[in-house]
């Protein structure tokens, strides 16, 4: 693991992580398997899309109900992976002249629960909703249906959960582009380098002269520069406390 900090250029301006759905599901948050198309059993057409949304609401608002339900249910908490991002950014934001972006492909709050600050939720977050009339975004805690009275245009059947379906654009783009523009470091974790977005984040940050990293539990045979395969739970805390010493920060 300690050979990548050899081909790190000194001074790092800017690090990007982009965590996945493999970082969440060390924590017990199942999530939609692209193998079998399902998703707790539904399929995406049914529960991810907006055209399923419209079909059937009270559907689409009981299984994200579940979710959030399940999110917050006692024993589902942030493991050792998010308290490690949390830290290093902590004491890198404290320490440090550079720049750190957290992205995140999940739509649950363990990043934050963990202290992390500024996450970019590019899927959204199951913890908000939104009313389809004006954008406004809400905290979100308690069941949403149909009868959900929006708190911004007192309409009944405005509210949607703040979750980016199929065929939607993700969130937080122009942001993670600026940070990819002048990015030293990325690193994935948990989320394969081979599909979107993490390719796409890859070949940007490449083009800037970035080093990169995957951080995953079956690693791809993408092109990043360093490959670590195993749990994120386990690799996580030690690559950014190595990087912590290389960067000669007081942890
Ligand atoms: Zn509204």
């Amino acid at each position: 693991m300690q050979e990548f900090l050899s081909r790190l250029q000194r001074p790092l301006q800017s690090i990007v992580v982009l965590t996945g759905a493999g970082v969440s599901a060390e924590s017990g948050i199942p999530t939609f398997r692209a193998s079998d198309g399902l998703w707790e059993n539904h399929s995406i057409e049914d529960v991810a899309t907006p055209g399923g949304f419209k079909q059937d609401p009270n559907l689409v608002h009981e299984f994200y109900n579940q979710r959030r339900e399940a999110l917050l249910s006692h024993g589902i908490g942030p493991n050792q992976a998010h308290s490690a991002l949390a830290r290093f950014q902590s004491i890198f934001e404290d320490q440090y002249p550079g720049n750190f972006t957290l992205v995140t492909q999940n739509v649950d709050n363990l990043h934050e629960r963990a202290g992390s600050l500024n996450v970019l939720h590019m899927h959204g977050e199951l913890l908000k909703s939104r009313c389809y009339q004006t954008g406004s975004i809400f905290n979100q805690q308690k069941p949403l249906n149909v009868d959900s009275v929006c708190r911004c245009c007192r309409s009944l059947g405005n509210l949607r959960p703040h979750i980016v379906w199929f065929g939607e654009l993700p969130l937080e783009i122009p942001k993670i582009e600026n940070s990819l523009t002048t990015c030293d470091l990325f690193i994935a974790i948990g989320t394969s380098g081979l599909v979107y977005p993490a390719a796409g984040f890859y070949e940007q940050a490449k083009k800037c002269g970035a080093h990169t990293v995957e951080i995953n539990l079956a690693t791809t045979t993408s092109n990043f520069d360093t490959q670590l395969s195993g749990y994120a739970s386990d690799l996580v805390p030690r690559f950014f406390s190595q990087l912590a010493s290389f960067l000669g920060l007081a942890t």
